[in-house]
């Protein structure tokens, strides 16, 4: 029997799909991986603004919002960087379970340290996009001044000057930012996204 002061509410509780229905959309993970300067931060907020003109809801997850945050006790050895992307993973699965489309740009520079984050948020909630810019094009662009800094030596372990990064082998997505304006790269992007984002009242029509 039941004790008198157990109050199950299972049946209570909204579920994924629940949300996803009021939300009227699919909620995935956008995870955007590239060297420093290849237009993460950039592709991200253009993807949001263009996603939320068409009143989807997303959250960003970028390096900067969470090295300060959630991260901020965490460097960048091998060992801190593997569990940097571990908790933006786990986040990232919030945000998944609230209905909501997780845009994330991380250098996340191995292959199995992205592996690592599919696991993690499941392969069939992950969009695996490469913004991919050769090493010197990067370098020049310098957004951050941080090329400059990390070749006099003052910042250490930088990817792509010492240490490595491996490109995704089967991205979903991948975008020659040297190539192509913000605008094609962005488009380029909502193509892939928008139809498996979109909901639909009677999910056979999917
Ligand atoms: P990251 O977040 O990867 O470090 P940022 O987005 O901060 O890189 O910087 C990328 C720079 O490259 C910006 O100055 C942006 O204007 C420029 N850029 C030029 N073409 C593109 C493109 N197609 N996509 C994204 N960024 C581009």
């Amino acid at each position: 029997m039941v004790s008198k002061n157990i109050h199950p509410v299972f049946h209570q509780i909204l579920n994924r799909s629940d949300k996803e229905d009021r939300l009227r959309q699919h909620a995935k993970v956008i995870w955007i991986t590239g060297l420093s300067g290849a237009g993460k931060t950039t592709i991200a907020r253009h993807i949001e603004k263009e996603l939320s003109k068409r009143g989807f809801l997303t959250q960003v997850l970028d390096g900067d919002n969470i090295r300060t945050g959630v991260n901020n006790n965490l460097g960048f050895s091998e060992e801190d960087r593997f569990e940097n992307i571990r908790r933006i993973s786990e986040v990232s699965k919030l945000f998944l379970s609230c209905g909501i489309i997780c845009i994330n740009g991380f250098i996340s520079p191995s292959i199995a340290i992205r592996q690592m984050a599919k696991e993690i948020i499941g392969l069939e909630n992950f969009i695996e996009v490469f913004v991919n810019a050769p090493l010197n094009v990067c370098e020049q662009r310098d957004v951050k001044g941080l090329y400059k800094k990390a070749r006099a030596g003052e910042i250490k372990q930088f990817t792509g000057i010492d240490a490595p990064f491996e490109p995704p082998l089967h991205p979903d997505i991948e975008i020659r930012t040297d190539r192509l304006s913000i605008e094609a790269s962005v488009k380029k992007c909502l193509d892939f996204i928008l139809p498996e984002i979109t909901w639909y009242k009677n999910k056979n029509q999917k």
